[in-house]
């Protein structure tokens, strides 16, 4: 694992700025922790009634894999 830290842009503008240790090992892509859900996949923890849900909600984000690519 190649890890820096970098700058990654945000947003639908670009506009907020989020600095990540950033693999970068594949060389074509880097690789974060999930931004959204901070790496364990699951939204259940920002649901406001949490005990109402049948299952836990996967991240959108990361597909509940809690790591997402960033271009480098
Ligand atoms: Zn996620």
């Amino acid at each position: 694992m190649a890890l820096h830290t970098m700058d990654v842009d945000r947003g639908f503008r670009r506009e907020t700025i989020v600095t990540c240790l950033v693999d970068i090992s594949s060389g074509v892509a880097g690789e974060i922790t999930c931004i959204e859900c901070g790496g364990d996949g699951d939204w259940t923890k920002f649901h406001p009634e949490p005990e109402t849900l049948t299952a836990p909600m996967r991240c959108i984000e990361c597909k509940g894999t809690g790591r997402i690519y960033v271009s480098i």
